[in-house]
């Protein structure tokens, strides 16, 4: 290691977070918590899962967000339980937040509300997807007997967030989210006081997405684009700065760093150093089967 990523390391190792997670379930001094079932994204990621999220609340693992290659047997470490899931948020259909969703209700099956986008470009919406894998004529049929999977879509032509879920006072609302062509969408979880908000894949250039994780206590954000990543419309990722912006913004007591889809720790530890020149707040890095506490 040369001098200078030396003492970039240290710098790092000084702003980045030490926190001690908690076991999960644990409802510790929160009712929340997030639990990371998969911390890596489209290539390869160091060993870690696609994306994927189980939220806890009151001790029980009770929504999933995005369900990435991968991630089943997290599911199972944690000792999640399909019967406990009520609602299964997917920010979008690209395989690396999907397609281990089959191998998760199989053999036992499962009921759940099952929320995503509205169809476009090469996608269909959250229902007809559903259909393709689910039903008599989709890719696994067998399941179908087995499931009750009923569906609610957010509208990603909308600017206004839509109420997924709601119990008591827990609330669920998922919003649109720039990600080039492809229908996805953030959704931010309230349980009381606490708050966190899946930022989802997106190339950060919608300030909506800034109002709705206001003051938000965990932002999940994705840091799959290198800082020399293309800007645009058709960009799919934001650059590590503009995250680090968007986390300022939004006022966001803790980021947590995920989707981390580059095997080089230089270049993770690069776009962790462009993150944190934007945001002085605390930050931690994804790692499979981490938990955390929100507060
Ligand atoms: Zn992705
Ligand atoms: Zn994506």
């Amino acid at each position: 290691m040369k001098l200078g990523s030396r003492c970039l390391a240290a710098i790092l190792s000084f702003f980045i977070s030490t926190t001690v997670w908690a076991a999960c379930p644990n409802p510790g001094e929160s009712r929340m918590q997030l639990q990371v079932l998969g911390a890596g994204g489209p290539r390869a990621s160091a060993g870690r899962a696609s994306a994927s999220y189980l939220v806890w609340i009151d001790g029980v693992g009770r929504i999933l967000v995005d369900a990435g290659g991968g991630t089943k047997d997290a599911f199972h470490a944690v000792g999640a339980n399909f019967d406990d899931i009520d609602l299964v948020a997917l920010s979008h259909l690209h395989p690396d937040h999907s397609a281990e969703l089959p191998a998760l209700l199989w053999p036992a099956g499962g009921s759940a509300l099952v929320a995503g986008p509205t169809a476009g470009d090469a996608f269909p919406s959250i229902g007809e997807w559903l259909d393709t894998m689910f039903g008599a004529e989709g890719a696994f049929p067998i399941l179908g007997p087995r499931i009750e999977l009923d569906s609610i879509t957010v509208d990603v032509t909308s600017a206004d967030p839509v109420v997924v879920y709601r119990d008591g006072d827990i609330l669920v609302q998922g919003l649109s989210v720039p990600h080039g062509p492809v229908p996805a969408i953030g959704f931010r979880i309230d349980v009381g006081e606490a708050s966190v908000v899946f930022s989802s894949d997106q190339n950060g250039s919608d300030p909506a997405f800034l109002d709705f994780a206001q003051g938000v206590d965990v932002l999940v954000i994705h840091l799959a684009g290198s800082e020399t990543y293309r800007i645009g419309p058709e960009a799919l990722h934001a650059r590590p700065s503009v995250w680090g912006l968007m986390a300022t913004a939004a006022d966001a007591g803790h980021v947590l760093a995920s989707h981390i889809s580059t095997p080089s720790p230089e270049e993770l530890e690069a776009r962790l150093g462009y993150l944190q020149d934007n945001y002085g707040g605390p930050v931690t890095v994804a790692e499979d089967l981490m938990c955390l506490d929100v507060r």
